[in-house]
């Protein structure tokens, strides 16, 4: 039986500390794939098919040099539901503070309350990037701001390309 492992997230956009994450959990799994979140009502900076493109062009040389079968995949469903759709038996989340661990401990509860067999694994993110947080590249990249400490060069040759167009 092959293992599966489904990472959530909203990836607006996706930085060195998700990266950081998928080099880390992939070689746990068989297949791994990453669940961009299209939830109505939740207005990203970027859209479904960017934040996509952007994980995309990242994830081809993770999975040659872990040998994971790496895909994305958009949901608006329950995370569990998509982790289950995934053929997922584990969900994939980070930890960088204590703001993410109340969060996530809370979300890892009450997503085993509602689906026991699908297991949250949690990584510790890794001290070079765990200062890193998408809500800030978004701010950085609003206001025109050089975004390539934090996400992979060409997420921000990307970002630096769709502000100077408009
Ligand atoms: P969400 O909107 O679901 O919080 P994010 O895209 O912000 O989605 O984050 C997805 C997951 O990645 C979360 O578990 C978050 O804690 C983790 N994460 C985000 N940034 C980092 C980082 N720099 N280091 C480690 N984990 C991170």
């Amino acid at each position: 039986m092959s293992r599966i492992g489904f990472y959530p997230g909203s990836f607006d956009p996706v930085t060195l500390g998700h990266i950081d994450i998928i080099q880390r959990a992939a070689p746990l799994f068989d297949r791994l794939v990453i669940g961009v979140g299209v939830h109505h009502g939740k207005e990203p900076l970027f859209s479904d098919e960017e934040r996509v493109a952007f994980l995309e062009a990242e994830l081809g040389a993770i999975s040659s040099a872990t040998g994971t079968d790496i895909a994305v995949k958009t949901f608006d469903n329950l995370t569990v539901d998509a982790a289950k759709e995934a053929g997922a038996r584990f969900i994939v989340r980070g930890l960088r503070d204590t703001d993410d661990f109340n969060y996530e401990m809370q979300m890892a509860g009450t997503n085993s309350a509602m689906e026991p067999t699908v297991e949250t694994l949690f990584f510790a993110a890794s001290p070079d990037v765990r200062h890193i947080a998408s809500k800030f590249v978004r701010q950085i990249a609003a206001i025109g701001g050089d975004t390539t400490a934090f996400v992979p060069e060409d997420v921000a040759r990307r970002i630096a390309e769709k502000l100077s167009s408009g």
